[in-house]
């Protein structure tokens, strides 16, 4: 008997030391191993670089991947492998159209600080062109707070504030599933966000109200599984680079 304890602690070396409850049933311990499906291999980027099996939406030099509300080329200006907003030009979509997906988008607003509130560094991130995550400088800039940076806007709050000053790169990385709709339009279940803005959890797997309003509540309205990203041109010159998606 004494064997066997000392069997046993040396076999569990940490359950023995730090005196968990220890529950040995007889058995098979290959019964609750699971060894399929394998998970696939993807080699992560180094740093934010896009994983091997994303889908690059910018790759530093032109808007292919990217056209304007009236479905021509983006009108948005690229240099120094970004691209800025350009006043009075719209919107711009991706091509290509997404449903549940992990996204990584780096951002940064006007150094040269200007306006207040929502007046300043003004954008955002329309997942399938509907549910906006809120691109704006909120650092010491007071708003309301469901309309600052990294709320899913006037939906929720986000966590914390996490931004970084003006004129500094920001990223958000988020985790969107789609909502699913009946043929007759009714909600079979909602969007859910999740959000890290510069790496810091800010929205927790958010269940959405609707589609992002300016005015009164949000609602849903029946769409598509698959939607195109859309970024916000609200005025300001907020620029965007590093931006890649991967489907789930
Ligand atoms: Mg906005």
């Amino acid at each position: 008997m004494k064997n066997q304890l000392l069997i046993t602690a040396l076999a569990f070396p940490l359950l023995s030391q730090i005196g968990v409850a220890q529950q040995l049933p007889g058995g098979d311990p290959k019964l609750t191993e699971i060894w399929k499906p394998v998970p696939a291999v993807v080699v992560p980027g180094r740093n934010t670089a896009p994983p091997s099996d994303a889908i690059v939406l910018f790759n530093g030099k032109d808007l292919s991947e990217w056209q304007g509300e009236d479905g021509g080329p983006a009108k948005w200006k690229v240099s120094g492998g970004a691209f800025t907003v350009v006043r009075g030009t719209g919107n711009i979509g991706t091509r290509r159209s997404f449903g549940d997906c992990q996204i990584h988008v780096e951002w940064q607003t006007p150094s040269k600080v200007k306006g207040e509130g929502q007046g300043r560094g003004n954008s955002g991130v329309f997942l399938q062109a509907r549910y906006e995550v809120q691109v704006l400088d909120s650092y010491k800039n007071p708003t309301y707070s469901n309309g600052q940076a990294a709320s899913i806007y006037k939906q929720f709050i986000p966590l914390v504030n996490a931004s970084r000053k003006a004129g500094e790169w920001q990223m958000y990385d988020i985790v969107f599933r789609a909502p699913r709709f009946a043929v007759n339009g009714t909600v079979l279940t909602p969007a859910y966000m999740t959000v890290f803005h510069n790496g810091v959890l800010v929205q927790d797997h958010a269940e959405l109200k609707g589609q992002t309003v300016f005015i009164g509540p949000p609602f849903y309205e029946k769409h598509n599984l698959r939607e195109p990203l859309v970024l916000q041109n609200h005025g300001d010159a907020v620029k965007y680079r590093n931006i890649w998606i991967r489907e789930l």
